[in-house]
């Protein structure tokens, strides 16, 4: 399984706008009307993007990355409280004067000493000219043993950042939801597909196919087959899949 996935990534390589960024960390730049739009990769569901001088760091995790090599944030965004999407220590290492903080309700109560913006499902705010939009993140499906889901609905956060004339939708921890399917002009989306806590490629597939965007980062996907989800959405040219190394 692991060469076959390997084995993926190097075809994939050959996608255009691929490139190695700072720390040795996988970046795609995406062209838009004005300036680049640049996202950084740092692995499981651990981003940034940067844009017009800003940067906006995504659960940012010192499992993957030393912080204090990489560029500060405007703008964090953190989807829920599980320790591989909330690190306070990452956070710390890149807030600097003016950081913005974007989170839940649960997360707010955790970082009450910082500025933080607290954002609830279905809720937005705009910060520094970027709109920021929650939608609900949460489980249909998997269960816990004790039958409650990995992710309750009403608690985590997926977002949609508004950013240089794009949608680009973080989907956090989550399942085929009917608020996800029912998106519209989404550009840039990254789905979560590891099992059990998230999708399966069959419910990415699902989503990928109602919300069209134009370019899918299956994200957060451990040992979930990408090549699954390439052939699901093999009659789906509209939809660019690009595989990054989001283990
Ligand atoms: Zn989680
Ligand atoms: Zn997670």
């Amino acid at each position: 399984m692991k060469f076959f996935v390997a084995s993926l990534l190097c075809f994939f390589c050959w996608n255009p706008g691929l490139s190695q960024g700072r720390e040795g960390f996988e970046t795609d730049i995406i062209p838009t009307a004005d300036a680049e739009l640049k996202i950084t990769f740092i692995g499981h569901a651990t981003l940034f993007v940067e844009y017009s001088g800003k940067v906006i760091h995504i659960d940012p995790w010192t499992n993957l990355a030393d912080y204090s090599k990489l560029p500060k944030a405007d703008l964090i965004l953190i989807t829920h409280e599980h320790q591989d999407h909330f690190d306070k220590k990452a956070i710390e290492q890149l807030t600097k004067e003016k950081t913005e903080i974007v989170c839940t309700e649960t997360l707010a109560k955790e970082l009450s000493e910082t500025k933080v913006r607290i954002l609830r499902n279905n809720e937005s705010t705009e910060v520094d000219g970027i709109l920021i939009e929650a939608i609900p993140s949460y489980n249909i499906l998997h269960k816990r043993p004790d039958g409650k889901p990995f992710h309750p609905k009403g608690r985590g956060n997926g977002y949609i950042l508004n950013i240089a004339g794009k949608r680009i939708l973080i989907g956090g921890d989550t399942e085929n939801t009917v608020e996800l399917k029912k998106l519209e002009n989404i550009d840039i989306a990254f789905l979560p597909m590891n099992l059990p806590y998230t999708m399966t490629p069959e419910m990415v597939a699902e989503v990928a196919i109602a919300i069209k965007p134009k370019i899918l980062y299956p994200y957060h996907f451990g040992e979930t087959d990408t090549g699954k989800l390439v052939k699901l959405l093999k009659n789906h040219s509209e939809i660019e899949i690009r595989i990054r190394k989001m283990q």
